[in-house]
């Protein structure tokens, strides 16, 4: 990857997890003396996230894996980017393929999220990407550039340095089918040739554009590779040791 973009990982564990597995894979990671030359977040579950905030040494994060587009009211079970914000949680992940095939998230819904998590000062994981069926048909940078002009619409300029784009592919995520990094390379070149056109050419240069989608301690090196792939969202391996050999690849 290009020098100036610092390494991103992040964990993302889904609703996994209980106190007695969150505190160890913490310990573990506390453990392993990150030495921040990558940029490390870990997305716990909602309840759990104060807990590994307090227990997690730096320079690691927290980060929650959504939140709703109004300050506060009326809207039961849901976290404002503010009360995320005030809890001093600086990341958020939005448009997670689960959130927009389980639970509604349409791209304008994600747009809203993040216009209103941007206004909360928060930083985001964007995430993007193709089913299996979408890119059987062909439609792959369609689909993705769809997604992203609805993100762009709502964000500055200025202020996409808050924010790394997560491309994941839909068929990659935990089914253990990871992209090649041919496959990989190809769409992150596009979506940063997209940002230059879009937005700017600067906003390309310094976007991080991260990979998700079955990346473990064996992939990770050979994905670590492409100029453009600047670092991994992980899910099931964030729950494991090999997290950490995610965290330390060479890049
Ligand atoms: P996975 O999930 O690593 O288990 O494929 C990635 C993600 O959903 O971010």
């Amino acid at each position: 990857m290009a020098s100036q973009r610092k390494f991103f990982v992040g964990g993302n564990f889904k609703m996994n997890g209980s106190m007695k597995l969150i505190k160890e894979i913490v310990d573990q990671i506390n453990a392993a003396n990150l030495d921040g030359s990558t940029e490390v977040i870990v997305a716990p579950p909602a309840l759990y996230l104060l807990q590994v905030q307090e227990m997690l040494k730096k320079p690691v994060e927290v980060s929650a894996q959504n939140c709703f587009t109004e300050v506060s009211g009326a809207f039961t079970g849901e976290i404002s980017p503010n009360q995320l914000k005030d809890a001093n949680v600086h990341w958020v992940i939005l448009g997670h393929s689960e959130r927009r095939s389980l639970f509604g998230d349409t791209d304008k819904l994600v747009a809203d999220k993040v216009a209103a998590a941007l206004k909360a000062d928060l930083k985001i994981i964007a995430c993007i990407g193709e089913t299996l069926e979408e890119r059987e048909k062909g439609v792959t940078m369609q689909v993705v550039e769809r997604q992203l002009d609805a993100i762009a619409g709502e964000v500055k300029e200025a202020d996409w340095k808050d924010i790394v784009i997560a491309y994941e592919p839909v068929w990659a995520i935990g089914t253990g089918k990871v992209a090649t990094v041919e496959q990989a390379q190809e769409v992150h070149k596009d979506i940063r040739q997209w940002l230059s056109k879009r937005v700017s050419s600067a906003v390309a240069e310094s976007t991080r554009i991260i990979y998700g989608g079955s990346v473990n301690a064996k992939n990770c090196g050979e994905l670590a590779g492409p100029p453009d792939i600047d670092g991994f969202l992980v899910g099931g391996a964030s729950l494991k040791p090999e997290f950490l050999d995610i965290c330390k690849v060479q890049h």
